[in-house]
């Protein structure tokens, strides 16, 4: 089915308004997952349909003035009322993943979910969804948000709020445009937000100005006491215990962006952060140019993402996972990495 296809069906069956529809971020969301969320959910306030956000978690504090986001309910402290709307809904939204494994605790139920899956996402390899619009190319899920908005709806229904939330998206998910960003297309579709009234001073400030002292704490922490350069490898590497994220009062987030520092320096192409978490050990990888961190984190520590961009989770006790890290970089820098630096 074309894409123009697949729009017209989405559209035929959202055009009944006794349809109750789930929206769904990955676990640990991000700022594209809340954008697109928070995107969505405004839209379908604005089309008159009955819609609610759904999250195995909790959305950390940088994201809860999107509009619609702090409305969401968490399957941690409600888990009945996403059980029951989900029993209800005919239509789930899978934003910003392409995989139901990565909905946490709500994998399970929505495995067994009946209705129709509506997935929006710019990860490789998409699993199943009955609309499924999934691109790669694109710097976000909330870039393709919003070509799928304009094409399906016209451009004059995304007002301000919808814009902030899909700017949010953008912004976050190429590092303030960075990376994943040398497509002309994504400049275009920040010009048109801008035209349909987003605010992007206050989207920065919600965005990257209101931290608190313990997390630009942690972060020097990180960098300071933490950060270690392999000598056989243009790797990074930044272990952080629980104990360091108590001592520095550690909210969901704070964490955000630590681990693409390592890649301002020049020898360094690789860098990894592996936090300890309650039940597990959580990996995140990035890389600079071609190198593939994703086949890295898929292969040995349960994961996967973007080229770039990837991450993955063991339970493991920390210095274990660190010590795999280092084991299997043998083989990653020799087989995926022809870069001769370092
Ligand atoms: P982060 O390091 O920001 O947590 O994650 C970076 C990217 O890696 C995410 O956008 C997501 O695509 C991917 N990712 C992170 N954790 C996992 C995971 O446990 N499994 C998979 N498949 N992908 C992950
Ligand atoms: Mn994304």
């Amino acid at each position: 089915m074309t894409a123009k296809e697949t729009i017209q069906r989405l559209k035929q069956r959202l055009a009944d308004p006794s349809l109750k529809i789930a929206i769904i971020p990955h676990i640990s969301p991000d700022g594209d997952a809340a954008g697109a969320c928070s995107a969505l959910w405004q839209l379908f306030d604005a089309l008159g349909m009955q819609a609610r956000l759904l999250s195995c978690d909790y959305f950390p504090d940088y994201l809860r003035w999107l509009p619609r986001v702090s409305d969401a309910i968490s399957f941690q402290n409600r888990p009945g009322e996403c059980k029951e709307w989900l029993r209800e809904a005919g239509l789930l939204c899978m934003l910003d993943h392409n995989t139901l494994a990565r909905e946490g605790d709500l994998e399970p139920i929505t495995r067994k979910f009946r209705g129709e899956i509506l997935m929006i996402d710019h990860h490789p390899d998409p699993e199943g969804a009955t609309y499924r619009f999934s691109d790669t190319r694109v710097s976000s899920t909330c870039e393709l948000l919003y070509t799928l908005i304009a094409k399906a709806w016209g451009k004059a229904i995304i007002h301000p709020g919808i814009a902030n939330a899909l700017y949010a998206g953008i912004s976050t998910d190429t590092g303030c445009l960075s990376h994943n960003s040398s497509r002309p297309r994504t400049y275009r579709v920040i010009a048109d937000l801008l035209a349909l009234g987003m605010q992007k001073e206050r989207v920065h400030d919600h965005l990257y100005q209101r931290c608190s002292l313990s997390r630009l704490r942690l972060e020097g922490h990180c960098l300071l006491n933490k950060m270690t350069i392999e000598e056989e490898y243009p790797l990074a590497i930044i272990p952080v215990t629980r104990q360091e994220l108590e001592k520095f009062d550690f909210k969901d987030g704070d964490l955000e962006g630590v681990v693409n520092m390592p890649l301002a320096i020049e020898r360094v192409l690789v860098s990894v952060q592996i936090t300890e978490r309650k039940e597990r050990v959580k990996f995140s990888f990035r890389s600079k140019g071609e190198i593939p961190v994703n086949l890295w984190a898929k292969r040995y520590f349960g994961g996967g993402g973007h080229r770039n961009a990837a991450g993955g989770q063991l339970a493991l006790p920390l210095d274990e996972c660190v010590q795999l890290l280092r084991e299997s970089a043998a083989w990653f820098f020799s087989e995926h990495v022809n870069d001769t630096r370092g």
